[in-house]
């Protein structure tokens, strides 16, 4: 049984929230109020099969919290999406949203489905039909996808493409994530692993780390872990070791990140790399390394395994990969994390500039997108680490707290309809 289906990622996600809100003597009535979603659509919908026959496949869109703006949040195809994790996810975006300041609440999407098992074909009408069945929920003005794992910009393509065909003229804004030629932001495919360098860059500074010859390792080798080996190693990190869901690979001397996404791309994983050592799929937490960068899925990081974590900075690319047991050993051993909720906001970040350009059809070059997204990012990670200082906390609880408060004010001030 793996770790995932161990921890409940909601369950997960509610403790993290309930530390944070008693740590701000959060009123009772507001805690009722926040530690739910305000909706949950599930879905159930049929798809023809490249074979003639159908198949039902189910779907959910989750909104936790609509009140700083609409509501925003990727969708994730995989085998193992459940309702409880698409109800996390959502909670964890909206704290995202607020801890980095952009006009947004936070929402996630999910189908169960081996989109790996899939053609093109049926991706493309799994993704229509889901669309259509969610169009109560989405808009340009309500809740905004974005892609997460196993889905990517063909099928943001795909998702806008189906909603505007419902209104009669293209809507754009949507999605987020798309292709640049319908309306695509530069600098998105690249914004996750980016904002996670930069906020690795001021955690590094603050320990008196250099980047430069730090060993890195990676679990994920998908858009956010990939992108993350590549900008790393060009700031002259050697990349030790990396995995997929098949397994991982480990190399002392560092990996060139370009030769093994080409090598995954022609054999669909990392593992048998040439010169590199294969290694077991949680073996990449565990190795020597003065960074590890979780960017796969939640709950890798527990209580039975934190202990073995040898890394000076825990970078969470990927969302609830670490556990409150874990979190609090990785504290106890002095490992600075940076947690999801702000490691991984560049993402977020510039979906909101994609919106924005979207919505003004008015584009922007990458030069300003990444100016724009380095001045957010190192502003959320200052007020992030001043917190944890001031309340002598890990920087989880301390983003909770600035997310959760800032969260709580704008429900305050909207007040309780009617
Ligand atoms: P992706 O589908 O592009 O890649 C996921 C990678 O993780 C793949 O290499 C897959 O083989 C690997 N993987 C999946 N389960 C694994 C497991 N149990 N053990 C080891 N490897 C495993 O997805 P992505 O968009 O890169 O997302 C990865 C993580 O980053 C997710 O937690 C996602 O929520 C988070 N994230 C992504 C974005 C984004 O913009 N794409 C933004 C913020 C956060």
């Amino acid at each position: 049984m793996s770790m995932t289906t161990i921890l409940n990622p909601y369950h997960m996600a509610v403790q993290q929230f309930e530390l944070a809100a008693e740590k701000l003597k959060l009123s009772e009535d507001m805690r009722e109020i926040l530690r739910q979603p305000k909706r949950e659509l599930t879905v159930n919908f049929p798809v023809r099969l490249d074979n003639g026959r159908i198949k039902t496949f189910t779907g959910y869109r989750v909104q936790h919290n609509v009140n700083r703006g609409p509501a925003k949040g990727g969708i994730r195809y995989s085998p193992e999406v459940t309702l409880d994790e698409v109800k996390a996810l959502a909670m964890w975006m909206t704290w995202k949203c607020a801890v980095v300041g952009i006009p947004f609440g936070g929402a996630k999407g999910g189908v169960i489905c081996n989109p790996k098992s899939m053609s093109p074909g049926e991706l493309e009408r799994l993704t229509r039909r889901y669309a259509t069945e969610i169009s109560i929920m989405i808009s340009p003005r309500s809740d905004i996808p974005a892609p997460d794992v196993n889905t990517n910009p063909q099928v943001m393509a795909w998702i806008m493409d189906t909603y505007s065909m419902h209104e009669g003229y293209s809507t754009p804004a949507v999605a987020t994530g798309k292709p640049l030629s319908i309306g695509g932001s530069e600098g998105r495919n690249d914004a996750t692993a980016t904002g996670v360098l930069f906020v690795t860059r001021q955690a590094a500074k603050r320990i008196g780390m250099s980047l430069k010859g730090a060993h890195v390792s990676i679990q994920g080798y998908g858009n956010a872990g990939a992108t993350a080996a590549r900008l790393f190693h060009n700031e002259g990190c050697k990349i030790v070791a990396v995995s997929d869901t098949h397994g991982g690979i480990y190399n002392e001397a560092g990996l060139d990140p370009s030769s093994v996404l080409r090598h995954k791309q022609e054999q669909g994983s990392v593992v048998n790399f040439r010169q590199s050592q294969n290694i077991g799929v949680q073996d990449v937490l565990e190795v020597p390394c003065d960074i590890l960068v979780p960017a796969a899925t939640e709950g890798v990081i527990t209580g039975a395994n934190a202990g073995r974590v040898q890394a000076r900075i825990v970078a969470e690319a990927a969302n609830g990969p670490t556990s409150p047991e874990a979190d609090a050993i990785l504290y106890k051993k002095g490992i600075v994390v940076i947690p999801d909720i702000l490691a991984n906001a560049g993402g977020v970040t510039v979906s909101y500039f994609e919106w924005v350009q979207d919505i003004q059809s008015f584009f922007w070059g990458v030069e300003e997108i990444t100016q724009k997204l380095e001045v957010i990012m190192n502003r959320s990670f200052a007020a992030v680490a001043d917190k944890a200082d001031q309340y002598s906390c890990d920087m989880r609880l301390a983003a909770n707290m600035l997310a959760i408060s800032r969260v709580a004010e704008a429900t305050q001030i909207r007040g309780i309809y009617p």
